[in-house]
């Protein structure tokens, strides 16, 4: 297995949990963005955004706003692997993560970073240096936002620009829907046990 997601791997015990290993390789098309909603030690919201082989990961406790200048806390987890965008379901008590995941949003995205003189740079290198930029097309988010990192490894996510006509700020994260099933963080919870 490659040392892309060691540290996803190290975490989990692949005989107790039904997150997927990882095995996917990425494909020409754009990439990919996902939104899940973990019902974990504390509720919080996944962010992972597709760049080449991994999904980058942060934690965002209150979950992305759709009202531009809401600033939300955004904390990197380890890279997860691509296949994780459709991994809704229960981990087991005691596991890594133990608790209750939703896919609530997902879609492609456009990478939109440039330099201080407007010319387009890397994606993956944009968030090395800790300020990337892109555009989400997903059901629920749709247009641009920004994850800019501001002390150590703490970044903020926020939409920078208009994509409707008016945010709805975050759903109750007990009241959302997944976009794959339509179902609850407890129907899912109440059909998995
Ligand atoms: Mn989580």
């Amino acid at each position: 297995m490659s040392e892309r997601l060691s540290d996803y791997h190290g975490k989990r015990d692949f005989g107790r949990t039904r997150e997927p290993r990882g095995r996917q390789s990425a494909t020409g098309a754009a990439p990919r963005f996902v939104v899940q909603i973990h019902d974990a030690r504390t509720m919080h919201f996944d962010f992972r955004l597709q760049v080449g082989e991994v999904l980058k990961s942060w934690s965002v406790p209150k979950g992305p706003s759709d009202v531009p200048k809401d600033k939300r806390l955004a904390v990197p987890t380890e890279d997860h692997p691509l296949e994780y965008e459709d991994f809704e379901g229960v981990i087991p008590a005691g596991e890594y993560g133990g608790g209750t995941v939703i896919v609530w949003d997902r879609g492609s995205y456009e990478p939109l970073s440039h330099d201080r003189q407007g010319r387009p740079v890397d994606f993956a290198e944009s968030l090395e240096h800790g300020h990337a930029t892109f555009r989400l097309h997903g059901t629920k988010l749709r247009g641009q936002y920004a994850l800019t990192r501001f002390r150590e490894d703490n970044w903020l996510l926020v939409k920078t620009a208009e994509g409707r006509a008016r945010g709805h700020g975050t759903p109750d994260p007990r009241r959302a829907r997944s976009v794959r099933t339509g179902r609850t963080l407890a129907q899912v919870a109440a059909e998995e046990n």
